[in-house]
């Protein structure tokens, strides 16, 4: 090679151009014809998860709610609702009335839940949620009251009725022990009694995705999908009783929690899967599972990106191959660092900040470059929920056997919340991808618990009319 040492150093370091990142990330990006594959390898996974024959061994789990219809409008009362597994845990009290202007009131307060409590013993656990909803009821004046509680469990459970929910594993960053195969109602009453000076009736569990679907179901009666896209990710839908082998009855529709996260855990994702999907989940506290949620929610997103520019830098495409001990360390890039550099205005601004953080001396060219990593993992997010609800979207058409979809998903989660483009991205590749329907995205603007209030509210009135 004629060139002078210094030239070939400069032409090495000096930037990567955007085609050039397009390409060496080529396998997170996916062409229609792949997510439309996708599509339909999520559609069988449905079919498997709510046939009697094939459930026991399916991944995708499908999980019956005991949840018959979104709320009438119909419902009051006085509830406290407990939200457990999400980025925040929080207790609120809902009070919902038939009052036309503001038929649902809410105070709520956010409590801790610290690291050594999640990875505790199950007793620990449920002490702390126990200790925390009697200062909740202290607080409220209300410790006297026996008031209705509806529980957003964020995990995935099976249920044979509305109050009873057994924990099948736990996901994202839980892990107390004792916990897994048992009733989480039974721990948390026991927890309950143990404390002694308070009563509570736990009359519903839901996971965050119903409610979800509940809260925005109160506003638009033609919701019938709730999706979490935040920490983890998962979604829930109503599907036709018939369909529904596990369930007694035919006549109706109950909503199917789908635990879309364990996509992928059977090897049904590994042609799409990257090394740095696999190094994610090596070191995560649940290898092997989870797969489909380790490639799109939050979680896992900043760390994706980091994983990524630890591997350019090597190579010497960023940074001038400047490699920092912050770069190296687990969980240095979060998400919302990736929702902060896709911003559309000061998105470079930021870059250079969060990498000056980082000690690698970055360039304007690396701030662009780190940009456009940033957008291809998180548009492979987009892409991959796109997908899996686009099937549940085609199942639902199936089911009402019209030429074309009416219908609402309800949406939470801090990802889709809180990231500049992924709502947009997210909206446009669903429409582009089942054509034949018109779909409003409803967001949840006052959580899932509202929901977990409303499953409440209804399952109370229930009991309450066949007392009479
Ligand atoms: C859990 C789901 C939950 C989702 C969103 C997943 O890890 O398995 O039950 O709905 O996270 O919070
Ligand atoms: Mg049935």
């Amino acid at each position: 090679c004629l060139m002078p040492q210094n030239r070939l150093h400069v032409f090495q370091y000096s930037f990567v151009s955007v085609r050039q990142i397009d390409k060496y990330l080529y396998s997170m990006r996916f062409s229609d014809e792949t997510l439309k594959d996708i599509m339909n390898r999520f559609r069988r996974e449905v079919e498997n998860g709510l046939s009697r024959d094939t459930n026991p061994t399916a991944t995708v789990k499908m999980l019956p709610t005991f949840v018959r219809s979104i709320p009438d409008g119909s419902e009051k009362g006085d509830f406290i609702a407990l939200d457990l597994g999400g980025s925040n845990f929080r207790i609120l009290r809902v009070k919902v009335t038939q009052d036309k202007k503001q038929p649902v009131q809410m105070e709520s307060q956010v409590y801790e839940t610290p690291d050594d409590i999640i990875h505790g013993s199950g007793t620990q656990l449920f002490a702390h949620v126990a200790d925390c909803l009697g200062d909740f009821m202290e607080k409220q004046k209300i410790k006297d009251k026996k008031l209705p509680v509806g529980f957003t469990f964020s995990f995935p459970c099976a249920q044979s009725k509305l109050d009873e929910a057994v924990l099948l594993t736990w996901t994202k960053k839980f892990k107390a022990s004792g916990v897994e195969g048992m009733d989480v109602v039974k721990l948390l009453n026991k927890a309950i009694k143990k404390r002694g000076d308070y009563e509570a009736d736990i009359m519903a569990v839901v996971n965050d995705t119903v409610g979800t679907m509940m809260t925005c179901g109160f506003d638009d009666q033609r919701c019938e999908v709730g999706i979490i896209i935040g920490t983890g990710t998962n979604a829930c839908y109503m599907e036709e009783l018939r369909h529904i082998d596990l369930v007694e009855g035919d006549e109706g529709r109950m909503c199917i929690n789908t635990e879309w996260g364990a996509f992928g855990d059977d090897g049904s994702l590994e042609d799409i899967r990257t090394e740095f999907d696999r190094e994610i989940d090596r070191g995560s506290i649940n290898p092997g599972k989870q797969l489909f949620e380790k490639m799109a929610s939050g979680m896992y997103m900043g760390e994706l990106v980091r994983l990524i520019l630890v591997k350019m830098a090597k190579e010497g495409l960023l940074f001038e191959g400047r490699i920092t001990p912050e770069l190296l360390t687990k969980g240095k890039i979060e998400t919302k660092h990736v929702s902060a550099i896709e911003k559309t205005k000061e998105g470079l601004k930021k870059c250079m900040e969060i990498l000056t953080r980082l000690g690698v001396e970055p360039s304007d060219e690396d701030c662009l470059a780190v940009q456009h990593v940033c957008t291809i993992v998180s548009f492979r997010s987009a892409n991959l929920i796109a997908s899996t609800l686009g099937a549940i979207l085609t199942r639902l058409k199936d089911n009402k056997g019209v030429a074309r979809l009416r219908t609402t998903v309800g949406i939470d989660g801090s990802l889709y919340k809180m990231h500049p483009q992924y709502a947009r991205r997210l909206h446009k590749t669903v429409r582009r991808l089942v054509p034949d329907s018109d779909v409003r995205f409803l967001l949840s603007e006052s959580g899932s618990a509202k929901g977990a209030a409303m499953v409440t509210a209804v399952a109370y009135r229930l009991i309450e009319q066949s007392r009479q």
